[in-house]
Parts: C-alpha cells; structure tokens; sequence
C-alpha cells in the first residue's frame, strides 16, 4: 500500500515540519534546537505537540556528545508541549557501533520513564536489539515504533511486546491490517 506525496494523514504522529497546524501533528525537533534550548530562540506553538531525543543517526557523528544533549532534553521535556522522547533507536546502517547506540537508548528510556513521556523509536535492521531491550528494561511508557515498513510476522511480535507502530508512505498491507487501529498511527515524516 502506498500513500500520495499530499496524502496527509489526519493526525501525522511523526514530522519534521514546524509549519503544520499546531495539534494536528508531532514535530520532532533537530538536534540543532536540543542543543541550544539555552540560548532562547525556540519556543513552541501554543498548541503544537513536540518529540525531543537523539536520534541514532547523530551518535555516528565524529565528535558525538551524549552529554551535550542532556541538558536541553531535560529543559524541553518540562514542557507541556514536548509529548513524545524521540525520535531514537537502533540503526545499524547509520548509527555509531552497537553498544554506543545501546547506551543513548538507555538513557532515553530512563528519560521516558522519568519525564512520564512515551516514545517514539526509529529502529533499522535492529528490532532483535530493540525488543531485548523492552524485555530487559520493562518500561512503562508506550513505545511507538515510526515508519514501520516490515511484515505481519515482525508486527506481530512487536505489538506482542507492548510496542505500537506508525506507518509512513510506503509499507506492509498486511501489517497494517495486523495492527489493532488503536495502535497504529500515520505519519509523514515530511522533512
Ligand atoms: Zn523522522
């Protein structure tokens, strides 16, 4: 199943794109913003919804610092309008090596858990990582695996796990229509 490029779903649970209407959608925030929160230059829309985390692909970075991102999360993740952590993850492909990966999620999940906010999870060729992980961390909050692209059989295990998904453009019939509507979201991840 395939979406247009201007099918914009209802509720877009996962953008990039500040100009949505505020509500209709969760705009999650560069790394740029997360990093500078200090310096006063982004607020949100009265309204809007946020996700702030560190998103994999910034770990592969030379001069990648987890603790340069803590502070503006903990700043964001005060606000009543950044509702999700994310997006973060595994990536294998684009990501720096396993363990360092493994060690952000874990203090993302620690966030979650203690900021109440549920996340949202960009994972790559890693969902074995990814449900270990739940199954060793037991979090509370709500994981939502974005851009979910895989079959019924993954979906399956995923959503047995506690994880919902959010599909994108392009992705699997038959997970879709595995995924319980309650759990499954659309997104555009528009950049
Ligand atoms: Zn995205």
């Amino acid at each position: 199943m395939t979406l247009s490029e201007n099918d914009i779903p209802d509720f877009d649970f996962h953008t990039h794109r500040h100009d949505i209407a505020p509500g209709r959608g969760i705009v999650c925030l560069s790394q740029d913003i997360i990093l500078n929160i200090g310096g006063g230059t982004w607020r949100p829309r009265e309204g809007g919804l946020y996700a702030a985390g560190v998103h994999p692909w910034w770990t592969a970075a030379e001069d990648f610092d987890l603790a340069a991102h803590i502070g503006g999360l903990e700043t964001l993740l005060r606000l009543p309008e950044v509702v999700q952590v994310g997006e973060c993850g595994i990536d294998r492909l684009r990501g720096a090596a396993l363990e360092c990966q493994r060690k952000v999620m874990e203090v993302m999940v620690e966030m979650s858990e203690e900021y109440g906010r549920p996340m949202t999870i960009h994972c790559v060729r890693a969902f074995d990582v990814l449900l270990a992980m739940r199954k060793q961390l037991r979090p509370q909050q709500r994981w939502t695996v974005h851009g979910f692209r895989g079959n019924a059989t993954l979906a399956r295990q995923l959503l047995e796990s506690g994880m919902d998904l959010s599909f994108g453009k392009r992705f699997d019939t038959e997970a879709w229509n595995t995924t319980p509507p309650e759990r499954r979201h659309r997104e555009s991840d528009a950049e």
